[in-house]
């Protein structure tokens, strides 16, 4: 039977990518799906037949961040007063189209302030690891401590507000709580201590949905192509990208640059004729023929570029990534480089290091391929709609 899905995302274009392939899926299957985004969003979701339920976000068109300690110490009550600001604004809109559920990322903790207040069931989204009783990120990897004053400060605000949204007015329990059912955009395989997570659990890999909108891509010619990306989220490290110009211009590869918001391409000028720098690249299409990746490691990268059968020089900036670094060299997938110690020779170093590693390029084939057996979007859609039955029932 055709359900209202309603899709409340983090307005992240590394989380919001993840959730296309699947409101695709349920779009098709007949059901209307509306989804919280920016502006930004917008066409993106039309294009795969849902409808946008449009917010403004704290975090503005999408999410970025300076990475500075401070800044990711305060991130949790940017998160807090994205969420009250979500609820006031696409409140009135759900009020009159009720979902039978809300499916929402992890860090829309508006999903869980709405859903508790009108008693709607949830399914949890981790475009990114998923936390059970065994694992979580915040604790092997902590973002911020819980004792920094700014952190402190919004535990004090998230136990005033839970209790109006007619949830236990314990923060810890909030953060720590397992929805019944969590759809993880991972392999099991590639997840820390991924053997713990039952079956309220489903590994449905980057589920990649269709990124046309995103514009093609050709090599410039039949040389080997080396992708070079720190991301969306994350501004102001352009040394970065001067440096990697030295290590890499004039060399044996074809180097495509995604500068983001960290410089203006025109700084790097002139160029190396074998380079093509741009602000944003449609990496799908890239990665296609990309025979390297050198990625600030953010999920999304690192999912695509196994996918794609291609190993990585991981260069972190912020927990996650840190953590997918150290997981791409524990698993043999390619080489963590720490962003103190890049210069133009460890960032030549490790490239040829890890092109050069023929059981490195196995090992990340075989991981793509397996990849490439699961059909991520139907696995989702199947997940949610079970459990629409298992609601109604
Ligand atoms: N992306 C892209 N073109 C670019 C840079 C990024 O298409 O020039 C996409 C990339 O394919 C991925 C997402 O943006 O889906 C970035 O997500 P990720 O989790 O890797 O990093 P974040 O930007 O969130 O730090």
């Amino acid at each position: 039977m055709p359900s209202h899905i309603a899709f409340f995302n983090f307005p992240a274009i590394g989380h919001v990518n993840p959730t296309l392939g699947v409101v695709e899926e349920l779009v098709k299957r007949g059901h209307r799906v509306t989804c919280t985004v920016t502006d930004h969003f917008v066409p993106a979701i039309e294009a795969i037949g849902a409808e946008a339920v449009r917010y403004e976000s704290v975090f503005g068109e999408f999410y970025r961040s300076p990475y500075t300690d401070e800044a990711n110490a305060g991130e949790g009550m940017r998160c807090l007063n994205d969420a009250t600001s979500l609820v006031e604004q696409a409140g009135p809109f759900y009020e009159k189209n009720r979902p039978d559920v809300i499916v929402h990322d992890f860090m829309s903790w508006g999903a869980r302030f709405y859903g508790g207040k009108h008693d709607i069931p949830l399914v949890r989204l981790f475009p990114s690891y998923g936390n059970n009783e065994n694992f979580s990120i915040q604790e092997k990897f902590p973002l911020a401590e819980f004792t920094d004053p700014q952190v402190v400060e919004m535990i004090g605000e998230l136990a005033r507000l839970l209790p109006e949204f007619n949830l236990p007015a314990d923060p810890m329990a909030f953060f720590q709580y397992v929805e019944k059912l969590g759809l993880i955009f991972l392999p099991r395989d590639f997840h820390y201590d991924g053997d713990t997570f039952d079956d309220r659990f489903v590994f449905v890999g980057p589920c990649m949905g269709d990124r046309s909108f995103q514009g093609s891509w050709q090599p410039a010619s039949d040389r080997p192509v080396l992708l070079i990306s720190l991301g969306t989220a994350a501004t102001g490290w352009a040394e970065f990208f001067r440096t990697a110009v030295k290590a890499f211009g004039d060399s044996e590869w074809d180097v495509v640059m995604a500068v983001g918001d960290h410089i203006d391409a025109a700084e790097l000028r002139p160029l190396p004729a074998n380079f093509e720098v741009r602000r944003h690249v449609p990496q799908l299409e890239v990665l296609q023929q990309a025979k390297l990746f050198v990625t600030h490691g953010g999920m999304n990268s690192v999912m695509e570029s196994l996918y794609h059968g291609v190993p990585m020089v991981v260069i972190p900036q912020m927990n996650e990534q840190k953590a997918n670094a150290l997981r791409v060299d524990e698993l043999g997938l390619g080489r963590h480089l720490s962003k103190d110690d890049t210069t133009v020779d460890s960032l030549r170093e490790a490239v040829a290091a890890v092109a050069g590693d023929s059981a490195v390029t196995t090992r990340v084939a075989d991981m793509g391929a397996a990849m490439r057996q699961v059909n991520g979007p139907v696995l989702a859609a199947d997940a949610i709609e079970k459990y629409l039955v298992e609601q109604a029932g």
